[in-house]
């Protein structure tokens, strides 16, 4: 590795103490010639200061640090997965927005293939060199599919693979179709979805979504992946629409979560790949576990597994019919989402109260910042047995009589 630092950048580098024992031989450049650099628990200061900045080169062993699974790197066939916090030599102190230009050689037969962009050339921001987006190298098989507003890159290891080459873009076809119809195009112009065989499981057994100036996927794959496996998948989707928010303040992860686990579900009702009868079902039977328990502080202050992927479901839930109510039907929660996809989408950082703003000046009426404000640090319990009933979802045959009952038969909108 070799790295340039602006002067003023920081007068020290570091990387995770996980990865420290695998960084050797730092050397720093000075007129033409390389001097080592002293370095103790994954900190090394650079000569002469921050007034200088410095040119840095130094070797980092991947095989190593990838039998460790705390460095965060991992094998991928031949090559390896990392994030660039377990490799980099970061500023130790930097002033946030900062620019990093990253370019990357490889050697023959080799690729690098970031969430950051297709590069070779990667324009960032030193903060995301921090917190950033998974990144392979080593020999690789990146297939494209482009949809309105990007383009989302499937990307597996050299070595077999569970799933055929037509299974993967059948795949990643409807799910990137999925996401352009409900918010009109793909949330970012690059999202890198790496496909990692586990060698254990049978399916799509996992996936992970990690924002910073870009978007990558991880997606955990078992020993064998059918059709059908493919047909029912959830997980890509639920992975995909994360890229459409802006990363949240840890305090705010249950919106992160809520609105894949409410809105995938409905994505697959609108695609008419789930009837309504399975729909209801599943909400009613899924969403109560998002309901505030004894000693509820709010959805803010309640991080628990429940509060977090279905007390923010019950949130978009809540705010969706709230939204169709209020626009007889005309609106609904993705018309607010939509408006929230130029604050930057999972590349960006987010304020939440400025992003539920952004979704409510699209409606008729503002919902999503007023039950925030409501729910966000006291527990408020859903009538949710009541709203069945007005839906006239309370038992199937569905009550085609009920209050509501056209906006329900509109839901798939
Ligand atoms: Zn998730």
């Amino acid at each position: 590795m070799e790295a340039h630092y602006a002067p003023g950048d920081a007068d020290a580098v570091m990387v995770d103490a996980a990865s420290a024992p695998f960084v050797s031989g730092v050397e720093a450049e000075s007129e033409g010639r390389w001097r080592p650099v002293d370095g103790k628990e994954g900190r090394w200061a650079i000569p002469g200061g921050e007034a200088k900045g410095a040119h840095l080169r130094w070797a980092f062993d991947l095989a190593s640090a990838a039998r460790f699974r705390r460095s965060g790197v991992r094998a991928f066939g031949s090559g390896f997965l990392f994030r660039p916090r377990s490799w980099l030599l970061r500023p130790e102190i930097f002033l946030p927005g900062r620019a990093a230009r990253l370019i990357v050689d490889t050697p023959a037969g080799q690729r690098f293939i970031s969430g950051l962009g297709p590069g070779p050339t990667f324009q960032t921001r030193v903060d995301d060199l921090d917190g950033g987006p998974e990144a392979a190298i080593g020999p690789m098989r990146v297939a494209r599919f482009p949809a309105k507003g990007g383009v989302i890159a499937a990307i597996a290891p050299d070595g077999e693979m569970p799933l055929t080459a037509k299974q993967e873009a059948r795949w990643f076809k409807s799910s990137a179709s999925v996401l352009e119809t409900a918010y009109g195009r793909l949330p970012l112009p690059w999202t890198a979805v790496f496909l990692l065989p586990v060698g254990q499981g049978e399916g799509i057994l996992f996936g992970s979504t990690r924002g910073g100036g870009g978007a990558a996927i991880v997606a955990l794959l078992g020993r064998a992946i059918t059709d059908q496996d493919l047909t029912d998948d959830w997980i890509l989707t639920h992975e995909l629409i994360h890229t459409a928010l802006p990363d949240l303040d840890r305090a705010h992860h249950w919106l992160e979560e809520g609105i894949p686990t409410y809105l995938e579900p409905l994505l697959r009702l609108r695609d008419g790949r789930e009837t309504p009868g399975a729909f209801w079902a599943d909400l009613r039977r899924q969403i109560p576990q998002g309901q505030p328990r004894a000693r509820d502080e709010g959805l803010d202050r309640t991080p628990t597994w429940g509060r977090t992927y279905w007390g923010g479901a019950l949130f978009c839930f809540v705010a969706d019919l709230r939204i169709r109510e209020a626009s007889g039907g005309k609106q609904t929660i993705l018309d607010a989402l939509r408006a929230i996809l130029p604050a930057g989408g999972i590349a960006t950082h987010g304020e939440i109260r400025d992003l539920l703003a952004m979704g409510d000046a699209a409606l008729a009426k503002p919902v999503l910042l007023p039950l925030y404000d409501a729910w966000a640090t006291r527990p408020e319990t859903v009538d949710l047995d009541a709203h069945w009933k007005t839906l006239g979802v309370a038992q199937e045959p569905f009550d085609e009589n009920a209050p509501e009952a056209p906006l329900r038969r509109a839901w798939n909108r």
